[in-house]
């Protein structure tokens, strides 16, 4: 009784009408409708990398009740795969999910959004976009495109590629037209490669009718998809030139200032998402899709290392010559540069020892596993037994 009276008493405190009815009315006002269109850079059929879209897409209209709405077109449907960039930044589209490095041609500062040869892995980019300086210089540079960057995806560290021919010596390089992502081809242009830019779902044609010798997409998962391990045999890695590449959405800044503050949070919160779910998709993929590559005969090959050590070099010369006439570039990659060579050095301690001691463990376990029982023999006698045998 005492209670029910007091609370009676707190409700007349609290004046139910007056706080009650502005709530409800700011609820209303800003909860619009809100429908977006996003040009994608890639296929439908690679449902990792184009499938960031729709974890943002879907999650922004779930936490909105369905009125915010942002609908996906694949690569081509509305704006061709590499001109998303120009759609956004003239209004045609609110915004776009792309690799900030197919812009370089724009200005290779775009490529530091996504990734640059012998650069950060998706660890490093992440703590160096959110934690690191890289969010404020990125978003500075993109204003110029009317555009703001949120990390959306990432792959994670690529592979090398598909080659018709093995890569032996610095040599072999000469002359190879290889499809590649990004900055990568601007090193490899001082060995010799006639580096070609061409969008995803346009290089297994371009392969298979031998316009091109070599060509890198992402990794095992998306590339067993486009199939590229039926026009060429030798799977080279690490894709040095992506680390661990990032994917953005980027919208358009007028787009992006007419959201009502809530959507704004929304929206970013799904791109948080999308970059966290992205890599994690990638990881959990990329070893089953390995071992039936491996399966059918695909050949993995790692780049030599004085291969390596002269597309390092090369990379490291192609970064002071657009430095020395590029302002931008170098004011994003004088701290970018000081970034990375603290956290390579953070990782060659306890992730470094950790991975390796991991990698020895595990293999060396493969190693001492029971042989298959012999033909025609008993197969209940060789597991358990055979086990201690097999140990030296
Ligand atoms: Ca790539």
């Amino acid at each position: 009784m005492e209670r029910r009276s007091f609370l009676k008493k707190a409700g007349a405190g609290l004046a139910a009408g007056a706080v009650a009815a502005p709530a409800v009315a700011q609820t209303a006002g800003s909860s619009p409708t809100v429908t977006w269109r996003l040009a994608s850079s890639f296929p439908k059929s690679l449902d990792t990398i184009y499938g960031g879209a729709e974890v943002v897409a879907k999650r922004v209209a779930a936490a909105t009740g369905g009125k915010f709405q942002i609908r996906v077109f694949a690569g081509g449907e509305i704006v061709p795969a590499l001109s998303v960039v120009d759609a956004v930044q003239n209004g045609t589209v609110e915004c776009c999910h792309t690799v900030p490095y197919y812009f370089f041609g724009k200005d290779p500062t775009f490529a530091f959004g996504a990734a640059i040869p012998f650069g950060m892995n998706a660890r490093q980019q992440n703590a160096w976009m959110y934690h690191g300086g890289g969010l404020e210089l990125m978003r500075e540079f993109y204003r110029e495109y009317n555009m703001i960057n949120f990390a959306a995806g990432n792959t994670g560290s690529q592979m090398g590629g598909w080659f018709r021919k093995e890569i032996r010596t610095v040599n072999d390089l000469k002359g190879l037209k290889f499809r590649i992502g990004g900055t990568g081809g601007l090193p490899l242009q001082k060995l010799g490669v006639v580096p070609q830019q061409i969008a995803g779902g346009d290089i297994y044609p371009s392969l298979e009718k031998g316009t091109i010798d070599a060509a890198e997409w992402v990794g095992p998962y998306d590339d067993e998809k486009l199939g590229f391990n039926k026009v060429a045999k030798y799977y080279y890695y690490p894709g040095w030139w992506e680390g661990g590449p990032e994917i953005d959405l980027f919208v358009n800044i007028k787009a992006w200032e007419a959201l009502p503050k809530e959507y704004q949070a929304i929206l970013e919160a799904a791109c948080y998402e999308a970059n966290v779910d992205m890599l994690a998709k990638y990881d959990a993929l990329n070893p089953g899709a390995l071992k039936k590559l491996i399966a059918n005969g695909v050949q993995l090959r790692p780049f030599p290392n004085d291969v390596l050590a002269a597309c390092y070099k090369a990379t490291q010369e192609t970064y002071d010559e657009i430095s020395a006439k590029n302002a931008k570039f170098k004011k994003v990659y004088e701290p970018w540069k000081v970034f990375l060579k603290d956290q390579v050095q953070w990782f060659a301690v306890t992730e470094n020892r950790f991975d390796n001691f991991m990698i020895a463990a595990q293999r060396s376990t493969q190693a001492r596993a029971p042989a298959a029982p012999p033909k025609g023999g008993a197969a209940k006698a060789a597991p358990a037994k055979s086990a201690p045998a097999a140990k030296k």
